[in-house]
């Protein structure tokens, strides 16, 4: 099956998760549904965002298997577990979300973390466009 999403970004990047292979939990797309979710999140946020960054975006953790899921204390309705969720690493996550703030991009939730952005989207439906600071989350809050 293709790997390849986008110019950027890959189903495999998506699948790939370190607490799936230490605790050898299966991590793999069953399902079309969450395959055709990855893609839209892809096409619609991630490739305009990465294009516009100009630097590189590392999907820390994409889609969650529901054992995955559970393994690393995910609520149950994560929208990881759906494939419309991914957590962003990069160079200045507090800048990655201001700029996906100012492109306007029609995500559901962008929500800063420490190390990471994580931005969800819904291709059927409405995109809340929210942006939220994790607990976990020191810096600035002011976008
Ligand atoms: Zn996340």
């Amino acid at each position: 099956m293709e790997d390849r999403i986008s110019r950027s970004f890959k189903y495999s990047e998506f699948t790939k998760s370190d607490t799936a292979s230490r605790l050898h939990l299966n991590n793999a797309i069953t399902d079309w549904e969450v395959r055709d979710n990855i893609k839209a999140l892809v096409e619609d946020v991630l490739q305009p965002l990465r294009d516009a960054w100009g630097g590189p975006i590392f999907i820390n953790s994409g889609y969650r298997s529901p054992e995955v899921n559970k393994a690393v204390g995910g609520v149950e309705t994560s929208q990881h577990c759906k494939g419309q969720a991914a957590d962003c690493g990069c160079t200045d996550p507090y800048a990655l979300a201001k700029l996906a703030k100012k492109m306007r991009l029609d995500y559901d939730q962008c929500i800063l973390y420490p190390s990471f952005t994580h931005f969800s989207y819904k291709k059927d439906g409405e995109n809340r466009n929210q942006l939220l600071y994790a607990k976990t989350w020191r810096g600035p809050k002011d976008l």
